[in-house]
């Protein structure tokens, strides 16, 4: 990791805030940078340069509300997300609206399973088995061909209602053009029997219990500072499945958030 202008203005900023006087912010490191930093008294001494500098980031972000982990002076995805969070925060005075605390609603009233091979297998069958037609309540469109409408799909027969009860409340609750807008009919699949991407257990696809949408604007790696589906209009959206008890990935584990499925 090496820090570049930006980030070394950032340390200067927060430090003078903070009342340890690094002097001008000019984002070049001198010696009163690098003699306001040895004042920090969480930061240990014999850190070198580039960690104790890297702690400081992570102690003004938790100062200022904004969690970056544990204060380990390493650089990692949590330092790098809260950093620019808090850049953000100095520029403009805002917190962005992407760092919520989601809590993802706990429910589970139709009893679904844990993601473990033996309880799915007991409670959907095995895998590709039971599947069942849907009708969808608003029609779908290919999210990789876009002008393919879809009125039906396959999925397990025990989600059967319960997803045509949540696309229904969808529809209600944003209407045709609203879901349009927001690309909640950009569909990407729901049964397909496969293993995990890189691993040996089976996709929960597999059963026909998740269902994938807007797979190009919430795609698997990103988590809530790039997808699509992490912004607040998307609320309603996630609690109108968690209310079913389904589990998205992207609430609760922050990437993937194109999917989402019925398992605890
Ligand atoms: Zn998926």
């Amino acid at each position: 990791m090496k820090l570049s202008k930006e980030h070394i203005k950032l340390i200067q900023n927060q430090l003078n805030k903070f009342g340890y006087n690094a002097s001008s912010e000019d984002g070049i490191v001198g010696n009163n940078t690098k003699t306001a930093l040895e004042k920090v008294a969480e930061i240990p001494s014999d850190w070198n340069f580039t960690r104790k500098a890297i702690a400081f980031i992570q102690i003004a972000c938790t100062n200022n509300g904004i969690d970056a982990g544990t204060i380990d002076g390493y650089w990692g995805p949590q330092t790098d997300y809260a950093f620019n969070v808090l850049l953000e925060f100095v520029e403009t005075g805002l917190l962005p609206n992407a760092w919520r605390d989601i809590i993802p609603l706990n429910v589970n009233p139709n009893n679904w399973p844990l993601q473990e091979e033996t309880s799915m297998n007991s409670f959907y069958g095995e895998v590709g088995k039971n599947q069942v037609r849907l009708q969808l309540p608003y029609p779908h469109r290919l999210s990789w061909d876009k002008r393919k409408i879809v009125n039906s799909i396959f999925c397990n027969e025990k989600v059967h209602d319960s997803l045509h009860k949540i696309l229904t409340n969808v529809l209600n609750y944003y209407g045709i053009d609203e879901i349009r807008r927001l690309r909640l009919d950009l569909w990407g699949g729901c049964l397909n029997v496969r293993k995990m991407r890189g691993g040996t257990k089976w996709s929960t696809h597999s059963w026909g219990i998740a269902m994938d949408y807007d797979p190009d604007n919430n795609r698997l790696k990103w988590g809530r500072d790039q997808a699509s589906f992490a912004k607040p209009e998307y609320d309603k959206w996630w609690e109108l499945w968690e209310a079913e008890g389904w589990t998205s990935l992207g609430r609760s584990k922050n990437y993937d958030w194109m999917h989402i499925q019925a398992t605890k």
